[in-house]
């Protein structure tokens, strides 16, 4: 199993979900990005070589951003797109989705319904406007992020996580 492999299961499980079409998740609606993400040795690894492949320009822009004020992803570029998005880490692949994770794990203001087996679920507001997630549409996200440090433990034990705009300062210089 690799970073790769965990990632494309959480993407088909997001096109699973976006087929029963409650995400209003689209290219432009950024809000999950307003954040300063901090990501596994692992995953800041595959936003470098992702930007390493960027276009000179489009990487100059990401650059750019590295000094701006805090709170907003140093990928995000003005139009709301992301600039390394096959290569987003795995946060950013379920934003959006139904998660679920154990009872008392999360915010209480976040929790917006229980699942069967009394762990909490949550959701952006923006998706199932209609009606609640079904079952099939939760992800279990403890799954998700006990995978994501087990892959970390294998593969760099001794790795620190890494700001994204750190990894963008650094990029090249390493
Ligand atoms: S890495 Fe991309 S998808 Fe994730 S928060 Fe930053 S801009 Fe958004």
């Amino acid at each position: 199993v690799s970073l790769e492999d965990l990632s494309a299961k959480v993407d088909a499980f997001a096109a699973s979900a976006a087929s029963g079409g409650q995400l209003a998740c689209r290219r432009g609606c950024s809000a999950c990005c307003e954040v300063e993400l901090t990501v596994s040795p692992l995953e800041a690894e595959r936003v470098d070589a992702a930007l390493a492949a960027l276009p000179v320009a489009a990487l100059a822009a990401v650059r750019a951003r590295v000094d701006d004020p805090p709170g907003r992803c140093v990928m995000l570029g003005p139009e709301g797109a992301c600039a390394v998005y096959e290569a987003r880490p795995l946060v950013c692949r379920s934003q959006g989705l139904a998660l679920r994770y154990p009872a008392g794990t999360m915010r209480p203001d976040a929790v917006r319904a229980e699942a069967e087996d009394g762990s909490e679920v949550t959701w952006c507001p923006l998706n199932y406007r209609e009606r609640p997630p079904a079952p099939s549409e939760v992800l279990d996200a403890e799954r998700v992020d006990v995978l994501l440090a087990l892959l970390t433990r294998r593969d760099r034990p001794h790795a620190p996580r890494r700001a994204l705009r750190e990894v963008v300062a650094s990029h090249g210089r390493l």
